[in-house]
């Protein structure tokens, strides 16, 4: 049995060999590690050589968050790491909501987006992108831009109704968190999903449920509550699994199936 979270920040969990266990013990052996920049990549590479001797397996993502500032640097060395890593994902990347920008801040984070988007259509990685509320909207119409991009998620969404009918016609994917354990909102969000637009996630540590410090062991939670609110639509654990593969397993392009003459 595979389960997936979708969404880990492994450098910021703390007491990080009990979470791993609890995962391992709920067979939540899947992990997307999402670094925010090139130093938690490097803090994550660091952590992960002890957790070896674990059976989990790790997909590996960068992007240059948008609700933090950066040094003039990062965005190279965050290319570099594109460019010799084994890299799963691109992101989180997006437009920021919960700060305010200058104009000088705002220019350079909607050019770091482009820049970001342009390395996962040129290496045909998927995209986990940062846009919620009032950033969604412009985030979709960036994306109209490139419709080569097809394995597009947004993390942990929160956006009005018309917003979220509108990813699920692009047929992105969208994060669902614990938080639909408790949250009416979140709840009726999923409403909207169909199964196969799905995929579930903690963004550990992030807390939920007014809870401690998350970890990927709530994914067995979350799954059981899908099951519960929504039995009749499909076996929640089969599709988010099948659809977490979908949108981060190695699947060639119809570019890479077909030769170059
Ligand atoms: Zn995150």
């Amino acid at each position: 049995m595979e389960i997936w979270d979708t969404h880990v920040h492994l450098d910021e969990m703390t007491n990080l060999e009990l979470a791993v266990e609890l995962a391992v013990r709920h067979n939540v052996t899947h992990w997307v590690l999402v670094a925010t920049g090139p130093e938690a990549y490097r803090h994550q590479s660091q952590l992960l050589t002890s957790l070896s001797h674990y059976p989990l397996r790790y997909f590996r993502s960068i992007g240059l968050h948008p609700e933090y500032n950066y040094s003039e640097h990062a965005l190279m060395e965050t290319e570099q790491i594109v460019e010799h890593e084994s890299i799963a994902a691109i992101g989180e990347i997006g437009l920021p909501t919960y700060r305010i920008l200058s104009r000088q801040q705002f220019n350079r984070n909607w050019e770091l987006v482009y820049i970001q988007l342009e390395w996962a259509k040129s290496k045909n990685l998927p995209v986990i992108i940062h846009a919620v509320h009032e950033s969604c909207e412009p985030m979709l119409r960036i994306l109209e831009e490139f419709s080569d991009l097809k394995r597009v998620v947004f993390h942990w969404l929160k956006a009005p109704k018309n917003i979220v009918q509108e990813i699920v016609k692009r047929r992105y994917y969208v994060g669902i968190t614990p938080d639909i354990v408790s949250r009416s909102r979140d709840r009726e969000l999923f409403s909207l999903l169909p199964p196969e637009a799905v995929v579930v996630e903690t963004d550990s540590p992030w807390p939920h449920n007014g809870h401690k410090p998350s970890s990927p062991a709530e994914i067995a939670e979350l799954i059981a509550t899908l099951n519960h609110i929504a039995p009749e639509s499909c076996d929640w654990l089969g599709q988010t699994t099948h659809n977490a593969r979908q949108l981060f397993g190695n699947i060639p392009s119809r570019q890479e199936q077909t030769p170059i003459k």
